[in-house]
């Protein structure tokens, strides 16, 4: 079988031997390189399966790179996942809002490192997999049917607004990943509902409230956004 390609962007020596040792023990084959412009062209060669990029880095930084890779048709389709410092919120809330799939704070362990990997890749083939917009989602105790419109928590109907319901279809239509408030306007809009920012967080309140118990598998992820609680 063939390995799964990863291209780490990464200018700082000590995090490319500790993202290339990690990979690679995990049997991913891998390719480093430390500048923006080199990942952009890379990228077109080695098409990787991800991209780990650093957003710090000299030249064209993270979110250039991001920018650059999702306007070009050749490589729109590859996950990213940003290393950041956990300082830079604004800077991660850009990256995902120009198509980045994920982020990952400095410092991290291989385990989060891995997680987030995995995650990410699932996502791609789940969303291959099945990219209708009326598929069923089944997912821990609730089940979303868009055809007709109905929510289910362990079997008991919950009524939703045409809002909340498009929010939690997009949020559990990929449970792990963040979505920013702007991704979740841009998302639900489509009707004549003037959805701002802030009522996307009124909307979670009250979707939260509805779902019960289960309103615990959204998450809130401060200074960045939404997303809803992966599966274990
Ligand atoms: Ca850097």
């Amino acid at each position: 079988m063939e390995k799964i390609k990863i291209m780490v962007v990464e200018d700082e020596a000590p995090i490319q031997e500790l993202l290339q040792f990690n990979l690679e023990r995990n049997k991913y084959r891998v390719k480093v390189v430390d500048s923006g412009e080199e990942a952009i062209s890379e990228a077109v060669q080695f098409l990787p399966d991800l991209i780990l990029l650093d957003i710090m880095l000299p030249g064209a930084d993270g979110l250039e790179v991001c920018k650059q890779l999702k306007a070009n048709p050749k490589t729109e389709r590859i996950p990213i996942i940003m290393l950041t410092a956990l300082c830079e919120e604004a800077d991660i809330v850009t990256g995902l809002e120009l198509g980045a799939d994920d982020y990952i704070t400095k410092p991290f362990s291989p385990r989060v490192l891995l997680a987030r990997v995995k995650a990410a890749l699932r996502r791609i083939s789940a969303s291959k997999r099945a990219s209708a917009a009326d598929e069923i989602v089944r997912i821990r105790d609730i089940v979303i049917d868009p055809s007709r419109h109905k929510v289910e928590v362990t079997g008991e109907d919950v009524v939703l607004t045409f809002t909340e319901f498009r929010v939690l279809q997009l949020l559990a239509g990929q449970p792990g990943r963040v979505f920013t408030r702007y991704q979740i306007v841009d998302a639900v809009h489509g009707d004549d509902y003037p959805v701002t920012d802030r009522s996307v967080d009124v909307q979670i309140v009250g979707l939260r409230k509805k779902l019960g118990e289960a309103g615990q598998y959204i998450e809130t992820v401060r200074g960045i956004g939404y997303r809803f609680k992966e599966d274990e």
